[in-house]
């Protein structure tokens, strides 16, 4: 089969993150990889990259199947891209995977998607090929893409396990991930584009799936089903040794997991001589508690540490059920500075706020000297523990997608309007950042061009605010 993979451009009315960083597609690199080893050939074009359309991509590969990747944000634009394929040649077969596919299937129903992967992504991509491939053989060449139509072909006992059908249970979820590695040449001529912030052509790694917290706000739980299992680490370092750049991005939900699965990571890249930087997502309550496996793993290339320091008041954090308080992400904060591994802060704004507690927040972080944050308003997700209580009062529909981007007000806020909330949102953004100390400090430890490329995607983030605080209540579409 001749398969072509899409990632998605966001809307424009995403408040984006891309502007700050675009990652590679690992997903699809994983299923390039072991698609193309059972015989399939695989072209993955990354729409956040590429300036012409998807008919375009679609009439020059010509593929049997079109796969679409992507979140919440991007909902409409992958229905439209199965669209756009479909209006090219209608025998196209289109398959929708992702985390929010997973989760939310019934999002993507539409006349333009023929399958819906809604667990174990790369088994069940290949299961719907070998399924397609039958169909082929038993029609003498034709892709049959009709579910019903094909089922009557190749019998029950051939039905896809982890495909999204109404009604029927949601299967369970794999604990085990046993794949080839993802293939990272595949995006080669988009590589020189992919960065994190400052971390310039980074590359991705996925070590563990789930995490064994439960914080009320958060979707990753759901994405697994509340379990969690990692990789072995023997796996990962041999995967490590494949990869020629030197900036890493470790995509798990928690990479700080367990204190000698952490010190015998570092021995590993130690023996094995493996020089590189490290990008990892880490709770504060592991950093309080484990300053010597932080040391280490300094010496081995720990670079940045993405920390959910959530809030400055513990009964908010407890609220969360974050399992920690404000003492132990002051302590984690100081222990990242010690060792000089920035701390990329990120922050739930509550929905009862008021300037007050903005302004405690600015003062906390200042006295932090956190320079790097990210605010997001309280967004309680589709499939989270939060979403019924907050759900009578949402200001932003829930087919609007593309503003669901944990960076939209969703909820109309407790005590301030709309307006007030955004512009306070903006002010803490620029009181943390925006000031020659945060801009002196950025120029000296990453240059001036780095630190220029940042403030351009700073200020395409801030216009997307203004354009929120103009609009105000508007931003509801009736
Ligand atoms: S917020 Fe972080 S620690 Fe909490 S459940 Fe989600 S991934 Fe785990």
């Amino acid at each position: 089969m001749n398969v072509l993979l899409f990632r998605p451009r966001p809307d424009k009315e995403t408040i984006g993150l891309q502007n700050v960083m675009i990652c590679e597609p690992l997903e699809l690199e994983y299923i390039s990889a072991n698609i193309e080893a059972l015989g399939h050939t695989c072209t993955i074009v990354d729409m956040i990259i590429e300036k012409k359309n998807v008919p375009y991509f679609v009439k020059l590969y010509n593929p049997d199947v079109v796969g679409i990747t992507g979140y919440i944000s991007h909902v409409n634009i992958m229905k439209r891209y199965a669209k756009e394929a479909k209006e090219v040649n209608e025998n196209i077969v289109t398959i929708i995977g992702g985390v929010h596919a997973e989760v939310n299937p019934g999002d993507f129903e539409s006349p333009y998607v023929d399958y819906i992967i809604r667990a174990n992504g790369i088994r069940t991509f290949i299961d719907i090929l070998n399924k397609l491939e039958k169909n082929k053989e038993k029609t003498g060449g034709e892709i049959k893409k009709d579910e019903k139509e094909t089922s009557e072909i190749i019998g029950e006992e051939d039905e896809i396990e982890c495909i999204y059908v109404p009604g029927k249970k949601p299967p369970k979820k794999d604990t085990t991930f046993n794949y080839l590695y993802p293939d990272r040449d595949k995006v080669n001529k988009y590589r020189s584009k992919y960065y994190y912030m400052f971390h310039r052509n980074c590359t991705l790694i996925k070590t563990s799936f789930g995490c064994p917290y439960n914080c009320k706000f958060c979707f990753c739980r759901q994405i697994m089903d509340d379990q969690y299992f990692a990789r072995d680490l023997e796996d990962i370092v041999a995967e490590l040794e494949t990869i020629p750049e030197t900036e890493i991005y470790i995509v798990d939900d928690d990479f700080l997991v367990g204190r000698e699965r952490i010190l015998k990571f570092c021995d590993l890249l130690e023996q094995k001589g493996i020089e590189k930087k490290y990008l990892i997502y880490g709770r504060a309550d592991y950093v309080a508690a484990n300053e010597d496996v932080i040391k280490r793993f300094k010496e081995v290339g720990l670079r940045a540490v993405i920390v959910g320091l959530e809030s400055c008041d513990s009964r908010q954090l407890d609220d969360y059920n974050k399992r920690t308080n404000v003492e132990i992400n002051e302590k984690a904060v100081g222990i990242l500075k010690k060792y000089d591994v920035e701390c990329y802060g990120t922050f739930i704004l509550g929905l009862d706020w008021t300037k007050a507690d903005f302004n405690a927040l600015h003062k906390w972080i200042k006295k932090l000297g956190l320079v790097f944050v990210n605010l997001q308003p309280l967004t309680p997700l589709r499939g989270t523990d939060i979403y019924e209580k907050y759900k009578p009062r949402f200001i932003v529909r829930e087919d609007e997608y593309e503003k669901w981007d944990l960076a939209h007000l969703v909820v109309r806020p407790d005590n301030i309007s709309v307006r007030k909330y955004y512009w306070y949102t903006m002010v803490l953004y620029y009181k943390i950042t925006a000031n020659p100390v945060s801009g002196w400090y950025m120029v000296k430890k990453y240059g001036l061009h780095d630190t220029l490329k940042l403030s351009f995607g700073a200020v395409a983030v801030n216009n997307q605010y203004w354009k929120k605080l103009i609009e105000g209540e508007r931003c509801r579409k009736n």
